[in-house]
């Protein structure tokens, strides 16, 4: 991780983003400054009611309706959409929900061009990245395309006000992971890294407030957390922490979020000595004295799991995975749960 002074390389993505309650009701006013007249509206079951306002408000820019999404873009899901997209010649996208739901909406968009505007419902952060992923018989496929990264990003707390806990840490563990990989990659450098230790200070915090008491300052907080973590990670890429993750969700069809949260703290307590000045400003945006450990903590806070032998990997399994990697102590202590060492609770 070069210092300022040493130089750096760094690659703005553009987009426009709106956050705060009640900005739902201008999703339709943010897709007539995008231009588009006719409008496909893709949107999670759980925000049907978000999708009924939205259709309202386009009035003869609504093109047409997918309701109901399925996690992980499934390829004969993904052309379903595209034909839908055809018949209704939509000339733009609204998605609204979590990663699945802007998941399909970017499927739509690699193909077609067609403009994407992102309402999230989750943390995880794919409306501020241009990752793809689609999933075939074959497994996972991913990449990068400027074309599938949301335009128009419109962050509306009230809509998180009823997701559940358990979806919420899920998500945060997303966010997070996104968060502090993004200061170890090849690609970082001192501004991700900046909105790197931002977006998990505010997603710490929210965390510790959702858990006190959820209030809309707390979604508020999550929601500004998701923001920085999809853009640091859109900016910084990934590393071993996302491969790692990738490969135990595509070989052993293990659940995404709840992998990144186990695998984090693991992956944290070896990569992040090699960026002391990254690790000490993480450590005081947590409010933790060894990063490794902290996420660990946070995780466990909020009921997640912390082992993978929890989310049903064995460990003999856990030592394959280990030896993909040349890392078979952190998949040990990931498949185990230990606690990583460094500071007490
Ligand atoms: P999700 O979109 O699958 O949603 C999880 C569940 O929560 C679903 O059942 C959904 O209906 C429900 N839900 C969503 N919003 C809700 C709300 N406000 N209230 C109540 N229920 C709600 O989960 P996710 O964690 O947002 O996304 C995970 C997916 O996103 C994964 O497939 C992951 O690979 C992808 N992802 C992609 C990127 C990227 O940059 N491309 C980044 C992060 C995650």
């Amino acid at each position: 991780m070069p210092e300022p002074a040493d130089g750096f390389v760094h690659t703005s993505l553009p987009g426009r983003v709106l956050l705060g309650a009640g900005t739902l009701d201008r999703v339709a006013e943010e897709a007539g400054l995008l231009e588009v007249r006719r409008v496909l509206l893709i949107a999670t079951r759980s925000a049907r009611d978000a999708a009924d306002v939205v259709e309202i408000g386009l009035k003869d820019r609504f093109a047409g309706r997918i309701d109901g999404v399925t996690q992980h873009v499934p390829t004969d899901v993904a052309e379903s959409a595209r034909d839908k997209a055809r018949q209704v010649e939509a000339d733009g996208l609204i998605a609204i929900g979590g990663g699945s739901a802007i998941g399909l909406a970017k499927a739509v968009a690699l193909t077609t061009g067609v403009p994407i505007l992102a309402v999230p419902t989750t943390y995880a952060g794919s409306e501020m990245t241009p990752v793809w992923g689609e999933t075939s018989a074959d497994g996972k496929t991913t990449g990068t395309d400027l074309r599938v990264l949301p335009k128009t990003v419109v962050y509306d707390p009230v809509l998180t006000e009823h997701l559940p806990m358990k979806v919420t840490a899920a998500s945060v563990a997303n966010a997070l992971a996104h968060c502090v990989e993004a200061v170890w990659t090849p690609k970082a450098d001192p501004i991700t890294e900046t909105t790197a230790v931002e977006g998990a200070r505010a997603l710490a915090a929210g965390v510790r407030q959702v858990l006190e008491q959820p209030s809309l300052e707390a979604r508020s907080n999550l929601m500004y957390g998701a923001c920085l973590a999809g853009s640091a990670f859109a900016s910084a890429g990934s590393d071993l922490h996302h491969k790692i993750c990738h490969h135990l969700g595509g070989t052993y069809n293990l659940p995404h979020a709840e992998t990144h949260a186990v695998v984090l703290p693991q992956v944290t307590r070896v990569k992040s000595t090699a960026v002391p000045r990254a690790k000490a400003r993480l450590e005081h945006a947590l409010q933790t004295a060894d990063l490794a450990a902290g996420l660990y903590d946070l995780v466990a806070s909020t009921g997640l799991p912390t082992s993978l032998r929890e989310l049903g990997l064995t460990e003999d399994q856990a030592r394959a995975a280990g030896r993909v990697f040349d890392a078979e102590d952190i998949l040990i202590r990931a498949w185990a749960g230990t606690r990583p060492e460094g500071a007490t609770r």
